[in-house]
């Protein structure tokens, strides 16, 4: 587990399933490589939880990839990064990975490392389906997890 798994304001919000979710993520970015973790909101004096801004950040030397702030939970703030990471990632079965279950990532698309990809080109490379089961996002092949390359990060870096 990486450190700082929980920003201070992940344990006052969890409504059902959240920290299911959290821990998902957390456990990802782990797989990942990730050096640290961290969930939490914007808005001290939300009117609702549901309106605190909540964001989710993982850090990898010298690189942050962000959920963005305007998630409803800390749940939502990490299946948002955990898709981040996993859109148009390669799994080491080397298919593409993506969470979208209909086995696509749609339409032409630019991932998060700055690939882009027609369908025509998902389809003939192959994806490989990312789902959360419970604690856990787990690849559609048998392949172990795999960190991302220097080369990726490099490109994060931008
Ligand atoms: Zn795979």
């Amino acid at each position: 587990m990486p450190d700082n798994v929980f920003g201070p304001a992940a344990n006052v919000y969890d409504p059902d399933g959240d920290r299911e979710r959290v821990l998902a993520c957390a456990h990802l970015v782990e797989r990942c490589g990730g050096a640290a973790f961290e969930v939490g909101y914007l808005h001290e004096d939300a009117p609702t939880p549901e309106q605190a801004g909540w964001w989710a950040v993982a850090q990898w030397a010298g690189v942050k990839l962000t959920s963005g702030s305007d998630h409803p939970s800390p749940g939502a703030a990490c299946d948002a990064l955990a898709q981040r990471l996993l859109d148009g990632g390669q799994c080491r079965c080397g298919k593409i990975s993506s969470t979208n279950p209909r086995g696509v990532m749609g339409g032409d698309r630019t991932t998060l490392l700055g690939e882009k990809f027609t369908l025509k080109q998902q389809q003939e490379r192959g994806v490989c389906v990312w789902r959360r089961d419970g604690e856990q996002w787990k690849p559609g092949c048998d392949a172990p997890p795999r960190r991302l390359t220097a080369a990726e990060l490099k490109r994060l870096r931008g």
